[in-house]
């Protein structure tokens, strides 16, 4: 009698909740955790210094996921707001690693809001990997062929003799607002489903708070909440600052290329801004790789995404010095050095919504529905 009773309740709970089989080994792969193995105890949301008070994460979304329940998981709004501290899964008495759970969650998020779904597959798995590289290289030699200048020329380094600026400016300009509106698509399919699953329950003028999710961005508040890791901040923090001033001298590099304003000399302010970022990235860098090799406990699984992310935002630094170098000490690899500096540019910036950097837009999407909703 009572196992009829079970299974009664168990056909009545799985008609109602409709558990994705599929998703949760997914998840369970990604994140390395043994989904079933958690007791609901709480201790997570307990420790977690960023669950709000109201409905805390990550223990919901823990009980979701040994359930299976995608469509409580994609599209949910707490999942953008932990920071990754790893607390979660110390205090984790069955060792089911939250942490990397939501980790995984995030990813596999924005994975499946990417458009078009196949960029997604591209940028983050292995296999795909000889084809992400092969497309900025075919791009780049067609851009090449297409202006005549396929011919590395005699003399001292210009490249500008051999890259044609004007071609490539416009090209890579254009297939990046291609990416990125493809990715507002995505985001705005992302929104409607926070919308959904976590509406305004709890207070919220509903107004979008710009300034005050810009301030938390800048000023990495969230990170020094998780303040058991105070080194996570400051490389995040060299990361993100790093990352935009790279950005900012690059644009100015463009339109400098555009007014004939090129190369810029060695000692202009843009080039010493530029050397500083990278310094600051290559930092920052140095302090993500040994924390995840030192502290693996703490940061848990780190999947291919986390690597591809570090090593291909190293190669782009890196190779940017050694092209700058490669110039002024007219090396005989320059053009080469360049082409694959191209390659990784395109790689970070362009395929950047597909990829783990795209939480920039995911993060920055969900902090400002949480906090017009009053979620804190
Ligand atoms: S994940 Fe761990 S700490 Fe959180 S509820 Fe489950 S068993 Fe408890
Ligand atoms: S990793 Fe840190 S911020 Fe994220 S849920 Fe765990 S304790 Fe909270």
């Amino acid at each position: 009698m009572g196992q009829i009773l079970l299974k009664v309740c168990k056909a009545i709970i799985l008609s109602r909740i409709q558990p994705d089989i599929e998703f949760k080994r997914e998840l369970s792969r990604l994140s390395g955790s043994q989904l079933n193995m958690c007791m609901q105890c709480g201790n997570c949301s307990a420790v977690c210094s960023l669950a709000p008070a109201e409905r805390p994460f990550p223990r919901k979304e823990m009980v979701w996921s040994g359930w299976g329940l995608k469509e409580k998981l994609i599209g949910n709004v707490d999942v953008w707001l932990c920071h990754q501290c790893g607390d979660c899964s110390s205090y984790c008495p069955r060792e089911v690693k939250p942490a990397d759970v939501i980790a995984s969650i995030r990813q596999m998020s924005y994975q499946y809001y990417a458009k078009p779904g196949f960029m997604a597959k591209l940028v983050n798995k292995p296999a795909w990997l000889p084809v992400a590289i092969a497309i900025p290289v075919v791009v780049i030699i067609l851009i090449l062929t297409m202006a005549g200048s396929f011919k590395i020329p005699d003399g001292p380094v210009d490249y500008s003799a051999f890259f044609p600026h004007g071609w490539l400016n416009s090209t890579f300009s254009a297939i990046t607002l291609l990416f990125y509106g493809l990715a507002s698509w995505g985001i705005g399919s992302f929104w409607k489903d926070m919308k959904k699953q976590t509406p305004a329950r709890e207070g919220g003028n509903g107004r979008l708070p710009l300034f005050k999710v810009l301030g938390e961005i800048l000023t990495h508040s969230n990170f020094s909440a998780c303040g058991s890791r105070p080194a996570r901040k400051i490389a995040h923090m060299l990361l993100f600052f790093g990352f935009g001033l790279l950005v900012l001298v690059t644009l100015y590099a463009i339109w400098a290329s555009i007014t004939h304003n090129y190369p810029l000399p060695f000692l202009s302010p843009f080039k010493i801004a530029g050397n500083v970022a990278s310094l600051m990235i290559v930092t920052g860098l140095g302090i993500m790789v040994s924390q995840r090799l030192i502290n693996k406990e703490v940061f848990g699984k780190s999947s291919y995404s986390d690597w591809m992310l570090l090593i291909s935002i190293a190669v782009l630094t890196l190779s940017g010095t050694f092209v700058e170098l490669a110039r002024f000490g007219n090396w005989a690899i320059a053009y080469h050095l360049y082409f694959f500096h191209l390659v990784a540019v395109w790689f970070v910036i362009m395929y950047l919504p597909f990829t783990k950097l795209g939480h920039i837009f995911y993060r920055t999407t969900a902090l400002l529905y949480a906090r017009s909703i009053g979620r804190k």
